[in-house]
């Protein structure tokens, strides 16, 4: 039989969020194990689930959504989104700076695709939400990684940033409030990134799908808010804030002077016209979703379920030793540090393949972040709290185990 191969464009792409260690999990699984999963930010499988005003307007709506729809979306949808980022600072937005999307993750691959030829580069966080990176290099372009600094609460480094631009950098990738960290970026911050944008001439791409997923009273800013000047595509959805992961439904903003790329905007208007429209019973969803924040807020608040289990996540990683973590202000995750001598961690697939095998917790390890050093890993802290007190005990017991292992070794 004749092989057929994958494309060599797949070379360079990473998504091991959903890759081999989970194919390892499933093998266990299929085999009788019980696997705890605090691998993927899906609220709905953890009792998370959308608000009634959003289901509802789906299903009132579902047979008006057997056709397909403008290719940038419900003219209602939109407008509401339009609404939103004004009530919340942005200017100069209208209609038309709006299109509708299946997921975030379509438009990061969309952006990508209409932006990148092959010597261009983009500036990507690191860690990262790994979709960003795997999708500039599948669109032939260069990711290049900037560093978020976790003695600064994980906030971007903006002198490692402004030293890997280049002559042929396009674009800079925001993912605030971030995923895998749970950072929130501070307004400083946030301003010097948009200098650099200026100075440079880039396209700041911002993904704020977590913008609504926030503890203890912290405030998200737009970006497009802080920077009106310079084009800005924000990004948001209803995944996260909303609970509705498996609606599949997101928006896309532009915003800012976009004078110097109209041919790109045309690029993307061309990708989006292409994919004909995003589903429609999904963009039924968005309306009621920026109108309804009740559930996240009741999640997040002082107390909520979200809040607590943020906490005692944070707690009991904090309290093992050799594992720090820095406390997240926003998203559904955290990040913890291993200290790999003390560990003896060299790959970290490996160690969380190890944990997995001998504990039955799935993680996700921080390289799948694009995080270069094999010295931390992504906890969803979706799961209720008993069953986060019990994968974080085994975790402790597993550490303990390895340390103990390390230290005969080295005797
Ligand atoms: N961006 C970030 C930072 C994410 O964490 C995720 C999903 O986890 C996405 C985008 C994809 O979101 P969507 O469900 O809208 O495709």
């Amino acid at each position: 039989m004749r092989t057929i191969a994958k494309s060599s464009r797949l070379d360079q792409v990473c998504y091991d969020i959903r890759g081999p260690v989970l194919e390892e999990a499933r093998r266990l699984e299929e085999s009788g194990a019980r696997i705890l999963k605090l691998n993927i930010g899906n609220p709905a499988p953890f009792g998370f689930h959308a608000p009634d005003d959003i289901v509802r307007d789906m299903i009132e709506n579902l047979r008006e959504a057997d056709g397909y729809s403008d290719s940038r979306g419900l003219h209602s949808a939109r407008r509401a989104v339009v609404e939103y980022y004004q009530g919340r600072g942005v200017e100069g937005i209208g209609l038309s700076s709006v299109y509708l999307g299946n997921g975030v993750s379509e438009f990061i691959s969309i952006v990508m695709h209409a932006l990148l030829e092959p010597s261009d580069e983009v500036l990507i966080p690191a860690p990262d939400y790994p979709l960003w990176t795997a999708s500039a290099a599948l669109a032939g372009g260069k990711p290049v990684h900037y560093i978020c600094d976790e003695g600064a609460d994980w906030n971007p480094d903006l002198a490692d940033m402004e030293k890997k631009i280049s002559p042929n950098t396009k674009a800079i990738v925001l993912i605030n409030p971030n995923n895998p960290t749970g950072a929130l970026y501070d307004t400083q911050v946030l301003l010097g990134i948009a200098e650099l944008a200026r100075r440079h001439g880039l396209i700041v791409f911002a993904d704020e799908i977590y913008d609504r997923v926030l503890f203890d009273g912290n405030v998200h800013r737009p970006f497009a808010a802080l920077a009106p000047d310079i084009p800005v595509i924000s990004m948001g959805g209803i995944s996260k804030a909303s609970f509705g992961a498996g609606y599949r439904a997101a928006w896309m903003l532009i915003s800012g002077d976009c004078s110097g790329i109209s041919s790109y905007l045309e690029g993307i208007d061309m990708l989006c016209n292409m994919r004909l429209c995003a589903n429609v019973p999904g963009q039924y969803a968005i309306q009621a979703s920026l109108g309804t924040q009740e559930c996240i807020e009741e999640a997040t608040r002082p107390g909520g379920r979200l809040t607590v289990q943020r906490d005692l996540c944070h707690s009991l990683l904090n309290a093992i030793p050799g594992v720090s973590c820095v406390k997240p202000k926003g998203a559904l995750y955290c990040f913890p540090r291993f200290d790999a001598a003390r560990f003896s961690i060299v790959d970290d697939k490996e160690f969380i393949r190890d944990f997995l095998r001998e504990k039955k917790v799935l993680l996700v390890q921080g390289t799948g972040f694009n995080w270069p050093r094999p010295d931390h890993a992504r906890i969803v802290f979706l799961p209720d709290r008993d069953s986060l007190a019990d994968a974080l005990n085994r975790l402790a017991s597993f550490l303990s185990a390895r340390e103990s292992a390390t230290a005969q070794k080295g005797t």
